[in-house]
């Protein structure tokens, strides 16, 4: 299988095919984060499918962009200047290099209606897929096509769904002001928890966020790849079989997010995503001593031992009444 070859980074890639009948409009995205590679090696390989008449789009449009982040991408990093995922909105006067790439993504991103993001995680686990909010005319996040979404959410493989992130974000940036006199602490804006769902979903598209699993596992890009499939037959795209979903489905709420507050605050032990938790059990001790406990039974999400001062430590999560 041929690699994408980073020859630019001041310029994105994208591969577009459109059926001749008309149909939804679908963009799949991948190396948001640099050092993110399975979204990649699943497009180039279902590129290669169309390539080779394997797979035929006969209906609506695809947009593949296998990197989107360029400089990580060739760096082999998270980042370039910033996180890529967070605070993603086009900018007149672009700062860094995320801000150029908004630039042109998120008009990519606006053009489409459905949006299958390709991610990985640090630590081992399973794959899990992140979802939006339920149908709402809230100011946050309003949304009309959580069914739709579900749909995808449920089909694109694994059975653990995530969601909440945007109101589990904003919580903890009124947390993060109350405490605003913590040395440290960062100001941000309920806004900077938009990333490309989010911004798909308030451009009036809907869209999921794939975590195919560790960066280093050689199946993460096999479960990009089956993904990607399952979309294509999902929304007719092409004449692809489609695989039931994988129920029954694990879903998760965030409910709060943990800040960091300083060096000293340590995890009593080494925590994986999803080690699931029972009410009251020390999580970690401040630099104080104090206990930080899980508020009821949940799991812990996303733990970052070597979290700065001021930022994300942990996410609780709690089993979500939310059915898909
Ligand atoms: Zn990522």
């Amino acid at each position: 299988m041929s690699v994408v070859p980073i020859a630019s980074v001041a310029s994105l890639r994208a591969h577009r095919i459109a059926g001749y009948a008309p149909g939804p409009r679908l963009i799949v995205t991948g190396a948001v984060h640099g050092n993110e590679t399975a979204g990649t090696r699943g497009i180039e390989r279902v590129l290669a499918e169309i390539d080779s008449g394997q797979i035929e789009i006969v209906r609506g449009s695809v947009t593949f962009v296998p990197v989107c982040n360029p400089l990580a991408y060739r760096e082999g990093r998270r980042m370039g200047d910033r996180n890529l995922n967070r605070r993603l909105q086009p900018t007149a006067t672009p700062q860094d290099n995320e801000d150029r790439i908004a630039r042109v993504l998120c008009g990519w991103l606006a053009e489409h209606e459905v949006l299958l993001d390709l991610h990985s995680f640090r630590s081992p686990g399973r794959p899990f897929v992140m979802r939006g909010p339920a149908d709402n005319r809230g100011t946050l996040e309003p949304f009309a096509h959580a069914a739709a979404e579900a749909r995808l959410a449920s089909h694109v493989g694994p059975n653990r769904v995530v969601e909440g992130w945007m109101q589990a974000y904003a919580d903890g940036v009124a947390a993060r002001r109350k405490r605003a006199l913590t040395p440290g602490a960062v100001h941000e804006d309920p806004s900077y928890g938009v990333g490309t769902t989010e911004y798909m979903r308030a451009a009036g598209g809907y869209g999921v966020t794939l975590e195919c699993g560790q960066h280093e596992d050689p199946l993460a890009p096999q479960v990009a790849y089956h993904a990607i499939r399952q979309t294509l037959a999902l929304l007719g795209l092409a004449e692809l079989p489609l695989v039931p979903p994988a129920e029954p489905f694990d879903c998760l709420a965030l409910a709060e997010v943990i800040d960091r507050h300083a060096e000293g605050d340590h995890f009593v032990k080494t925590w994986t995503s999803f080690d699931p938790l029972a009410e009251g059990e020390v999580i970690a001790r401040r630099a104080d001593g104090t206990e930080v406990q899980a508020p009821s039974a949940g799991h812990i999400v996303f733990p970052d031992a070597s979290a700065l001062p001021g930022h994300e430590w942990f996410y609780f999560a709690r089993r979500s009444a939310r059915p898909l």
